[in-house]
């Protein structure tokens, strides 16, 4: 199954997006809807408000009458969160019925108002946001919905503002233009990204990208921010870090478009534990790879080829290829792709020199006519400069005091 999270701000129209996802397939979960469910009359949800509020917040046939209830709730903090922990975990459990209820292949959206205030992206295999200015969501609410204006803006100014929820986005859907002009991007989206992604995910299936170098990304950091915030939520405590490393995480280096993230593991045992939820979170492994070549000896020690094993990752969104390596602390590969990081970063000379490698590499690649053998061919062309890198890297760190 894919989870996709759609939020954005009042007004902007993410129930609009969700019709469009609805008519492609798409298993829609609407919490506002699940928020009303939960307290219908007759519920056990209403009775318990009803408990801790009093029957006032009752309209004359019985059913909840809403100001009547936020008159009470939002009176204070106490009555506030009170109100939260009767209806959150009504709304956790009738949610994951409905998740439970629906087939393997499913492509669920959970539209959800405040995603990003509430700190959920992670917990999707992607976050939708759907964004309009907050001007014209004013004029939008006002006229088709019939709000009073005060009512839009002070809606609007409780929420998060757009940066916020920039930083949150996988994918933004710029709604600003004419009604319907969204919907073959919508359906690009569905076909591209989302129907495929659900089938990787099904069928244990790494997106691999071919060994063309990209010009330096600036979103990058964010895209591996995002996809580190995914792993921590499966890893817990079993990750002892998470952190990006390779090319995509040296500002301003030309690379092969994959982000590469190191999960650090007490051993190789919890890096296997760890491999079912990975590809359910959208990160298959990477089976017939075990180990990273052993570098040449620098402190002595490392040449041991035991010490090289690692398991490893990619991902199964089409649109945003990664290798997750997973390497045990203290390990050499461990310790080097943290190095070789943060030599790159402060070292130009390096980093130009690696840029110049990487070319060459790139151009031996796209002489190949599979792409097996051209990201084979790629990562030979590498190897011989990695080997003598691997000695520099750890002189710098000698002569900088460089540490984990
Ligand atoms: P949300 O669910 O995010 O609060 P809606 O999908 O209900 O937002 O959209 C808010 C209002 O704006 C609705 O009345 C909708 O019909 C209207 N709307 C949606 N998209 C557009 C658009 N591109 N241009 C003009 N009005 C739009």
């Amino acid at each position: 199954m894919l989870r996709i999270g759609l939020t954005g701000g009042i007004g902007a129209g993410k129930s609009t997006v969700s019709k469009v996802l609805s008519e492609l397939g798409a298993v829609i979960v609407d919490a506002d809807l699940i928020a009303r469910e939960v307290v219908e009359r007759g519920t056990p949800g209403l009775a318990t408000l009803i408990d801790r509020f009093g029957e006032e917040i009752l309209a004359a046939d019985g059913a909840l009458d809403r100001q009547a209830l936020a008159a009470r709730a939002f009176a204070d903090d106490e009555s506030r969160l009170a109100l939260n922990s009767i209806v959150h975990p009504l709304v956790g459990a009738r949610t994951m019925e409905i998740i439970e209820s629906v087939p393997e292949d499913a492509v669920l959206v959970q539209d959800i108002p405040l995603l990003v205030e509430g700190g959920m992206g992670a917990a999707f295999h992607l976050v939708l946001i759907v964004c309009v200015e907050a001007e014209e969501r004013v004029r939008r609410l006002v006229g088709s919905r019939g709000m009073l204006e005060t009512d839009a803006r002070s809606r609007i100014a409780a929420q998060s503002d757009d940066d916020q929820r920039r930083a949150a986005a996988d994918v933004l859907l710029d709604n600003n233009g004419a009604p319907g002009s969204l919907e073959s991007e919508i359906r690009a989206l569905w076909s591209e990204r989302l129907v495929p992604f659900e089938s990787n995910i099904r069928t244990r299936t790494v997106v691999t990208a071919l060994p063309a170098l990209a010009p330096a990304n600036p979103q990058w950091p964010e895209q591996a921010r995002r996809l580190i915030g995914r792993l921590e939520l499966v890893c817990g405590d079993r990750a002892l870090r998470i952190d990006h490393i390779g090319s995509t995480a040296v500002d301003g280096l030309p690379a092969r478009d994959v982000i590469d993230i190191q999960i650090t593991v007490a051993g190789l045992g919890t890096a296997d534990d760890l491999a079912e939820s990975l590809t359910a979170a959208g990160f298959p492994q990477i089976e017939n790879i075990t180990a990273d070549d052993p570098k040449p000896a620098y402190q002595g020690g490392e040449t041991d080829p035991a010490l090289w094993g690692k398991r490893i990752h990619g991902a199964a969104d089409p649109a945003r290829p990664a290798n997750i390596h997973l390497r045990v602390a203290e390990w050499p590969g461990q310790r080097f792709a943290l190095l070789f990081r943060d030599w790159l970063r402060a070292d130009a000379e390096a980093r130009a020199e690696y840029s110049t490698i990487n070319k060459g590499a790139a151009d031996k690649a796209s002489a190949c006519s599979s792409v097996e053998g051209a990201i084979e061919a790629y990562v030979d062309a590498k190897a011989p400069w990695f080997d003598l890198a691997y000695r520099r890297a750890w002189h710098w760190a000698e002569q900088t005091g460089w540490s984990l």
